[in-house]
Order: C-alpha cells, then structure tokens, then sequence
C-alpha cells in the first residue's frame, strides 16, 4: 500500500488533502456487503491491489437476521470478520474498518470519518440501502428496524425484556384477576418477505419456545403477534397462490393479519392505522421498506429509481469514468428492460461481473453487459414451511419441498464453513427440541427500557 498526495489537478482533493492523508489503491471498494465482498474476492484472486472499506468490522448476513432477532441462530452466524475472509488474501486486498462520510466520484476517491481519504484508479460503491420510515410519525422513534446486526440485537434484547415484563406482571397478579389486555404484544409493519419470515418466526416462538421456558397457558393468553400490511397481501413479488398459501400458513399459526390498511403514527403503545383503529404493542417491528443509502447523495452522481444511481449495462456510470455501482446502490436494467430487484443474488452476481470488467479495464480489454441469471425467489413461513418461485419461469414450490430448497439457497449463501455448519445446527436442534441456547441479552440497554415498561424507544445504548 503506498501513501501519496492527491491529484493536484482537482480543487475538490486538494481541499481534502489538506484533511486527509490520502492513500492510493488500484481499486477502492466502499461497503463489503454481498457485492462488495464478492468483487474484492475475485479481484483480490487476480491478484489487483485492492482496498475494502466498511464501517463493520464484519461481513452481515441479512437474509437471517430475522433468527438473530428470534434467538434462533447466534450473532456469529450472520456477522463474520473480514480479516477472517480476506486473510489468504490479504496480500492484495487491505480491509479498513472505517465509516466513509463523503464520496467523491469524479476524482475515485472516498473520505472517512476518521480523516482518511482512499484513492483508486477504479471506484466500486457497493453500500447498499437504509431502511425508509417513509416519514411515518412515531415510526423512526419507537419501530425497530431489521437491516443490521445491531438492529437484530436490539431487537431481540427488547423482544427479551418485554416478554420477562409480561411474565412478571402476570405472575404477580392474582389469579382471580383476569388481566384486561394482552402481556406480550408484536406488531411487524410490512408485509414482504422479510415480515413474512419476522412475523411467522415469533408466532413459532410464543407457540412452541415461550409455551416451553414460560408456560404453554401464558403463551397462549398472554402473547400475541400481528402482522400489517397497506396491501391486501402478504408476499406481494409472488403470486396469488403463494401469497394465499402465506396468509393462510401465518393465520394457522396465531399471526393476526391486518391487511389493506396503513400505519399512520407509531409511539410507545403501539401503532394507529389509517382507519384510526390501534393496535397495542410492547415492540413494533418496521420492514416496510428501504431508502438508498443517503452516502450517494454525497456522491455527486445523479440519482434515478428509489434515489440509487442508475448503470450502465457492464456495472459503470456513464458521468464517472472508473466508477462502478452494484446491488443495492444501483439501479441496475436488465437486456430486457427489466429492473432488477434488491437480492443477495443480484448483488452478489453483479460484485463477481464487475470484477471482471475491472479485469478488463486494467488490462485495455473491453466490458461486457452484466447478465443476470435469475434464480427465483423464497420466503420461510414458520418451521419446516416455505414458499418457492424457482427460475425465471417462477415455478412454485410450497410447503415442505420448498423449506428444503429454502435451506440449501441460504447455506449456499452464507459466507464461511463454520457459519454454514452453526446454522445447520441451530436449525437442526430447534426443529427437533424448540431449545434456544443461543438466548443472549446483546444490548442490556434496550432489555433495560422494554423490561422497565418503555419498551418501543429504539434509543441506541
Ligand atoms: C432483513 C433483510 C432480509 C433480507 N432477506 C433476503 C433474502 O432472503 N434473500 C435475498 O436475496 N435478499 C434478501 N435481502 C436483500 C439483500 O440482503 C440485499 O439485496 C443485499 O444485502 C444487497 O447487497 P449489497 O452488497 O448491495 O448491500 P449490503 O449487503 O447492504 O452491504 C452494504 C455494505 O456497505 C456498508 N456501508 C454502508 N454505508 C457505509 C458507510 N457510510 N461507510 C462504510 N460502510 C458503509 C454496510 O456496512 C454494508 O456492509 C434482505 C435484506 C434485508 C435488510
């Protein structure tokens, strides 16, 4: 790795060099999510002097963060070190814990909060999304989000909380007193995939985890989880079939569904719904949406669809010459015309055709279009249950058979022998005993405040 000074034939970098020591790389990476860490792999392999910079420390799994925040899966699992992967590598790829405040594409170079600035000969902005609140009152201040490592923690400390409230107050009142209103109350806002799973993996808890550490009778009196939606459907990238079969699956479980309606205001109760019907909460939990990581707007790019940045066919940004945009950051249409959707997959095919087309550039060869190859899509609903869309021709997949095709895509997916085998255990021993050894108070903080009966603040600790 060389250290030297910025351009000086950039007014922008002189203003930073005077800020920042500036360091020089072949290609500068920002984000090592799917996309990032799998250009970086690739790259780093032919031999191209790279450098990753992610404000983790860890490579994060979203796909599972749902069983972090359900004590199915340990934080390991889903958040493996970088230094780890990259460690065979790290001759060629520098990884750089550090949170990047500033980016400045015409120039390929990245500043960061800590005073340093990375310049390359090629840009790759791989930073993925943020969730979006969409500007609902109360949400942003008493939701939690699920999008990281921490959200998850956060989450299942406050889920703890309120649930060790919930079983206190209960033993403590009388037995002739019947309570006036649930003890332990879930709200998932958004219906998707990701609530589906959320909403569907904490009716498995109250139903066989809470009935077994608690008492089947506080289980079924005491806890409840709702599920909400705007839409009229759960699921709704799959079809009709697949999203009656969720609905249904959900239901069957204890999930109450409250479709077609949207959430107008959040606060420390619960939520308020569009027809001024609440529903009360301990924990609301938002996966209604994503936003594009507000670093782009920094970026001096234009932004197009969902405020990422639009790209070309082969990955690059037709105003930046040496800038690549991937995944989530990117707006990515296929041969067809189609907008692509924010999938591991897509992220992580187009980090590995990026690559190659960095490969390229570096050797005076010419690029080629990224071409996707469309897998499909899966949805878990509660334990040994999933919907499937295999392919580009989407054929369906539900019930047990799709569970399976569930299991092998997202242990094909996760990064790491060990983390592949941990979660086969866990998976493994839940199905079978419904024990949770892995139950953690991560974040004593947010069990603090749901267990003093404030539970819905997302105050960080
Ligand atoms: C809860 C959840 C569940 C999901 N489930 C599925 C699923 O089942 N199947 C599926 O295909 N897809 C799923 N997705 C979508 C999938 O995870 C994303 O499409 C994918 O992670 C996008 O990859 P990416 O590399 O573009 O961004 P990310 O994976 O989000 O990576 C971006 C990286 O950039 C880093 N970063 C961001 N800002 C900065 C900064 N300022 N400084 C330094 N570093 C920064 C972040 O720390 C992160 O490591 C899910 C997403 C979520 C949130």
């Amino acid at each position: 790795m060389e250290s030297q000074p910025a351009d000086p034939h950039s007014n922008e970098e002189q203003r930073d060099a005077r800020h920042h020591l500036v360091q020089h790389h072949e290609v500068v990476i920002v984000g090592a999510g799917f996309a990032g860490l799998t250009a970086a792999q690739r790259l780093g392999r032919a031999g191209v002097d790279v450098v990753l910079i992610d404000q983790n420390p860890y490579h994060q799994f979203q796909p599972l963060l749902y069983q972090v925040a359900t004590s199915q899966i340990a934080v390991s699992t889903v958040a493996r070190p970088l230094r780890a992967i990259f460690r065979k590598l790290r001759g060629h790829v520098t990884v750089r814990t550090a949170k990047i405040s500033t980016i400045d594409a015409p120039n390929r170079t990245v500043m960061t909060t800590d005073g340093l600035a990375y310049s390359g000969q090629i840009l790759v902005i791989a930073a993925g999304a943020e969730p979006s609140f969409f500007d609902t009152p109360g949400a942003k201040e008493h939701a939690f989000p699920l999008y990281s490592v921490d959200d998850a923690t956060a989450l299942s400390s406050a889920m703890l909380g309120a649930l060790d409230r919930a079983a206190t107050t209960r033993d403590a009142t009388p037995s002739d007193t019947a309570p006036s209103e649930t003890a332990f109350s879930v709200a998932v806002v958004g219906g998707g995939p990701n609530g589906v799973e959320t909403a569907g993996a904490i009716a498995e808890n109250i139903n066989y985890v809470v009935a077994k550490y608690y008492s089947p009778q506080f289980a079924v009196t005491a806890c409840q989880v709702h599920l909400v939606d705007m839409l009229d459907t759960v699921l709704s990238p799959f079809t009709d079939k697949s999203q009656h079969y969720a609905a249904d699956r959900l239901r069957a479980m204890g999930v109450r569904l409250r479709l077609g309606t949207a959430v107008t205001s959040v606060d420390s109760h619960g939520i308020t719904l569009a027809d001024d019907s609440t529903i009360s909460a301990n924990v609301v939990i938002w996966v209604a949406g994503l936003q594009a990581n507000s670093l782009l707007d920094t970026s001096g790019l234009s932004t197009g669809r969902g405020g990422r940045i639009d790209v070309e066919s082969d990955l690059s940004v037709a105003e930046a010459p040496g800038v690549y945009v991937l995944g989530d950051a990117a707006n990515i249409v296929d041969a067809k015309g189609r907008h692509l959707p924010q999938l591991a997959a897509v992220a992580q095919q187009s980090g590995k055709w990026a690559a190659a087309n960095i490969e390229a550039d570096l050797q005076g060869q010419p690029r080629r279009a990224f071409e996707y190859l469309d897998k499909g899509v899966l949805a878990m609903v509660g334990r040994g249950q999933a919907v499937a869309e295999l392919g580009t021709h989407r054929r369906r997949v539900l019930g047990p058979l799709a569970f399976v095709a569930w299991l092998v895509v997202h242990v094909g997916l996760l990064s790491g022998v060990a983390q592949r085998l941990s979660a086969v255990v866990s998976w493994c021993r839940d199905y079978f005993t419904h024990s949770r050894p892995q139950v953690v108070v991560h974040q004593p903080g947010a069990y603090a405040r749901a267990r003093s009966g404030s539970p819905t603040t997302t105050e960080p600790d």
